[in-house]
């Protein structure tokens, strides 16, 4: 590339034409400018000196003196949502819904804010007007995400149903908390006294289409409607298929065996086959060990076998598997058996005695012996198929916080 002298003509151009444009640009600035109210560059002024108190009275003195300022009302009443004020997020709001000249883009922006101010404020079912008002909108899919959140939080399944139905037509994402929405149902049923046998089995039929329908169908889901199933069917007085369900539970869902352990227990005590059981619960064990489980096949192996068979047991499991939480439960299951039978208490001369043992142990054991959701880490003595921490579903691990480690 070769450099020719006449080239430079161009450079005094260029630089007029720079300053020229510097010019226009300043211009239009300062004429802006001139129409901001003072109380703009106070507010302005008191968030660089972090007064953010003085700052927000100075900006709704503007909102006050020009209400068309939509986007700083916006900003104010998000400003305010977020730093917990909502009756104050909640005018702002609402003034701007109440211009008959707000365009309609602005409306829906400020309809979706209020619906938020509303949910944050518990007004869930002022929140639910606002967000149904939003369908067919740039909004609805978040408007149908918060309706199904409302629901859930007001324990309306059937409303939850239809809510989650519509937000997967519009997002085409598979909704595995239908299933529980279901379940959710018969449990209510199944616990009114006397129990809606009726309600809750049609409910429970719902649950095991979605199982069905649904592709990828979860562990969790398939052993809460199974236990539901075994549920109904002893309210119903039928201990053969109370049976089945929970068998057909170890097979299909093993991880959840511990959730009904005790059930087990309960159903072939019964009918004295507990021997029958322990073989059963014992190779599971093998495969899927759980303290629940470990209770259960201790306790049944000190029935059918005796104490010794039972510390041999409790001694195999906790070496494989060091548990406190397990040492604690064998400790219990031994009190409860010495209690149940006096003679017992002699073969225990001479060793430590039990009481201080439990205590020693139950001292550790207590934030061990928790469930615990592997998203937000609330942790809970119950087990939850819907975490009350963060609210979602089939969070929860069916082993204990100790089991985890
Ligand atoms: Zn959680």
């Amino acid at each position: 590339m070769t450099f020719e002298s006449w080239w430079l003509i161009f450079l005094p151009l260029l630089f007029g034409l720079g300053w020229l444009a510097a010019r226009i640009d300043f211009r239009h600035m300062l004429s802006e400018s001139r129409n901001l109210p003072d109380s703009y560059f106070k507010g302005l002024n008191f968030l660089l000196n972090e007064q953010p108190d003085r700052a927000i009275d100075a900006f709704v003195e503007v909102a006050k003196l020009d209400p068309e300022t939509t986007e700083l009302h916006f900003a104010l009443g998000n400003l305010f949502r977020r730093r917990g004020e909502m009756e104050r997020a909640i005018r702002v709001h609402q003034s701007l819904l109440a211009r008959a000249d707000l365009p309609s883009r602005d409306r829906e922006h400020a309809l979706n804010e209020i619906a938020q101010d509303y949910l944050k404020a518990g007004m869930l079912d002022r929140a639910e007007m606002a967000y149904k008002e939003l369908k067919n909108t740039r909004y609805q899919q978040q408007a149908a995400r918060a309706l199904v959140r409302i629901y859930e939080s007001e324990h309306d399944w059937p409303k939850a149903i239809e809510a989650v139905r519509k937000l997967s037509k519009l997002t085409n994402e598979s909704v595995p908390q239908l299933v529980h929405y279901h379940c959710e149902i018969a449990q209510t049923h199944l616990l009114r006294q006397p129990p809606e046998f009726e309600a809750a089995r049609k409910a429970l039929d719902e649950a095991g289409n979605s199982v069905a329908q649904e592709n990828e169908s979860t562990p969790a889901s398939r052993a809460r409607v199974l236990m539901l199933e075994a549920a109904l069917a002893r309210a119903g007085g039928d201990a053969k298929l109370e049976r089945h369900y929970l068998l057909t539970l170890l097979d299909e869902a093993p991880s959840f065996a511990g959730l009904i352990a005790s059930d087990l227990q309960n159903n072939f005590a019964a009918s004295e086959e507990c021997a029958q059981l322990l073989e059963r619960l014992s190779g599971h064990y093998q495969e899927h060990p759980s303290l629940d489980l470990f209770d259960v096949v201790f306790r049944l192996t000190w029935r059918e076998q005796g104490a010794h068979a039972a510390w041999a047991f409790a001694q195999a499991a906790l070496t494989a598997h060091p548990s406190l939480l397990g040492l604690e439960r064998a400790l219990a299951a031994q009190a409860r058996a010495q209690q149940d039978d006096q003679a017992s208490l002699q073969s225990n001369d001479g060793l430590v005695s039990l009481d201080l043992l439990k205590r020693l142990v139950g001292r550790h054991t207590q934030r061990l012996d928790r469930y615990s959701c592997r998203v937000c880490g609330f942790q809970a003595r119950a087990f939850y198929w819907q975490c009350p921490g963060c609210h979602g579903w089939e969070t929860y691990s069916p082993r204990r916080v100790e089991e985890q480690q």
